[in-house]
């Protein structure tokens, strides 16, 4: 049981990915986590993140191979945030080929890039934990929190140029891994439109 999770940001692939490893007890490799881990213990690293830059593929390859090859990842995993670019992809195979490790099935939650501006732009959230979509689940009162009246707020990672940069980054060099993977036929197309809870059906039927 090893699978891939594709899709632009915003599609909610974080949140499925935590609910197909819950139901399935597969091991979710998420690639921000183990940033997030390094980035504790790897100054160089570190630095990187806080500065923006870009992590090379060679550093996040080699992450992804550590944690691949540990014992809890046997009995099956679902890559969530990586591979993003050709490159990655043809390194993931190398290691794959090398390990006799095989992709069951290469999910794709495709969005519209409309929707995924929507979906982040339009999220606001208060100091108390609460969080709304403007579009979606607008508070009662403009911009205020319903249960604690504070101004809310939007994260700078919501703002439309900061997705729209990411949208940009997504189709330029993740995008081409679809028709990569469609052409393997691991590929599965989920209609990300859909509710959290019938894309997450949509996963499991197709999860052996
Ligand atoms: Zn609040």
């Amino acid at each position: 049981m090893n699978y891939i999770l594709l899709g632009p940001p915003g599609a909610g692939k974080g949140t499925q990915a935590k609910k197909i490893v819950d139901k399935f007890g597969i091991v979710h490799l998420s690639t921000g986590h183990m940033f997030r881990k390094v980035t504790k213990s790897d100054d160089v690293i570190s630095e990187r993140v806080a500065s923006g830059q870009l992590i090379s593929d060679e550093i996040v390859v080699n992450m992804v191979k550590n944690r691949l090859l540990q014992e809890d990842a046997k009995k099956g995993f679902l890559l969530d945030g990586f591979p993003r670019t050709l490159t990655q992809v043809q390194a993931l195979d190398v290691i794959l080929e090398a390990e006799n490790i095989k992709i069951d099935t290469v999910f794709f939650i495709d969005l519209d890039y409309k929707e995924v501006i929507k979906r982040t732009s339009g999220r606001r959230v208060c100091s108390c934990g609460a969080s709304y979509n403007m579009f979606f689940i607008p508070p009662k009162e403009d911009s205020k929190c319903d249960f604690c009246k504070k101004e809310l707020i939007q994260r700078n990672d919501d703002k439309e140029e900061v997705v729209k940069n990411r949208l940009n980054i997504y189709e330029a060099q993740t995008k081409p891994l679809i028709e990569y993977y469609r052409k393997k036929g691991t590929l599965i197309k989920i209609d990300g439109l859909k509710s959290e809870s019938e894309v997450f059906n949509q996963i499991s039927e197709n999860i052996k």
